[in-house]
């Protein structure tokens, strides 16, 4: 191999000397022996051997090397060391999308009759996997309020097998302790996976906090630029090597394309979630002070009940913040309408900033009640801050806060 392709492998393994800005444009790069200085995609679906004995190596797991890239490709490799090294944790696997790498987590590592606590704050799809989906396998599923620890523990059965939780949560930025989660979890022999999407590793290590497995959703903050689906687990070889083995037999891979879109994603990942945070709080503490805002939801807020955990467990507070306007639905759609530089969509974790009215959209599916017990109400609007100047999207909000 080349020389620089041994410099590079230098510093992924030497991870805990290197800083996470570093790891991002870094760590995981094949380089082939073309020398490239960017990372080459590997668009193929499989790979040759030499001889029929190197195909029957490989395929035995005797020899290491490329098969075919529903499980060995080289581009997905890549991305996968990246935010591996990024987390801290031994192994990532690439999935193709947020969903299935929870999905190919769950028939990875449960069966009939194991147990699920969850935070009642999660993402929509995740709450309906584990409800209407991975109860069809005999394996259920207990809701409880991610802020409250003696929930968590009271709600661990003797079949429990994983917790799972999402911090801060989506809208409402609700925050679960990862540390004191990870001890209740341990002490009864059960694994915590964190949804890691809303902070990423640029502003929230779990890992590093005691959970075992990270996920995400890629399509958020990973790629940053709304240009691809995709998603991806870390943690333990152990682990991992169970998923690894799930998704290489269920088919759930990433695609070699999408994970280099991924990899550049990464690359300007903790510069990103920097900006896009800094707006955010100055945004948030602005809105505060506006007449026809009700309430804002932001855990930079120093008035956020969860602050002080806020501070100890995060590097930063994300790009997404809520707030409420006063009125109703109508005021709240109004609000959304006036303005002419945010993106209206259900989508977040973007460079363009984006507002979504979560009571018609991305939580439209709750029934009332769900609603009124997770505070979603009509005039509740959540904006995903992106990396446009701060100034023009304050007049933006004034345009919103006009319409009232
Ligand atoms: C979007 C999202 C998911 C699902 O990811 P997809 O890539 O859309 O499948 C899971 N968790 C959170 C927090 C999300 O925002």
């Amino acid at each position: 191999m080349s020389q620089g392709f041994e410099r590079d492998e230098r510093i992924q393994f030497s991870r805990d000397d290197c800083e996470l800005d570093t790891l991002a444009v870094r760590a995981g790069q094949h380089r082939t022996a073309e020398g490239e200085h960017g990372d080459a995609i590997f668009t193929t679906s499989s790979f040759v051997f030499s001889s029929a004995r190197e195909a029957a190596a490989r395929f035995s797991g005797e020899e290491e090397g490329n098969i075919y890239s529903r499980f060995t490709n080289p581009t997905v490799r890549a991305f996968e060391k990246r935010i591996a090294a990024m987390e801290g944790g031994e192994r990532a696997v690439a999935t193709s999308s947020g969903m299935s790498a929870i999905l190919s987590l769950g028939l990875a590592l449960m069966r009939t009759g194991d147990h699920v606590v969850c935070s009642r704050s999660v993402f929509g799809s995740t709450v309906s996997l584990f409800d209407r989906y991975f109860s069809r396998a005999g394996i259920s599923t207990t809701f409880v309020d991610p802020t409250d620890l003696s929930a968590w523990e009271a709600a661990i059965r003797p079949e429990t097998k994983m917790l799972f939780l999402e911090t801060p949560s989506n809208p409402l930025a609700e925050l679960t302790d990862i540390a004191a989660v990870a001890e209740i979890a341990h002490a009864k022999g059960a694994l915590l996976v964190v949804d890691n999407c809303f902070l990423t590793p640029a502003l929230q290590r779990p890992l590093m906090l005691g959970a075992d497995i990270v996920m995400h959703s890629a399509t958020k903050y990973l790629d940053g630029q709304g240009r691809c689906v995709g998603g991806v687990l870390v943690g333990r070889d152990a682990e991992m090597e169970e998923v690894f083995g799930f998704i290489r037999t269920g088919g759930s891979c990433m695609s070699p394309f999408n994970a280099w879109v991924f990899l550049k994603g990464l690359e300007t990942l903790p510069i990103r979630m920097r900006a896009q945070s800094e707006s955010a709080l100055i945004l948030a503490k602005w809105l505060q002070q506006q007449t026809g805002i009700k309430k804002v939801y932001y855990s930079g807020l120093e008035d956020h009940p969860q602050h002080a955990l806020a501070c100890r467990q995060q590097k930063g507070f994300g790009g997404v913040l809520a707030f409420e306007v006063d009125g109703d639905r109508d005021a709240a759609w109004r609000f959304i309408d006036a303005t002419e530089v945010v993106s209206i969509t259900g989508n977040l974790g973007d460079v363009k900033t984006t507002i979504t009215h979560p009571d018609t959209t991305t939580h439209g599916r709750m029934t009332a009640e769900e609603k009124a017990k997770a505070g979603i109400r009509p005039n509740l609007i959540r904006l995903s801050v992106g990396l446009e100047s701060v100034s023009d999207l304050q007049a933006d909000l004034q345009r919103g806060l006009s319409a009232l």
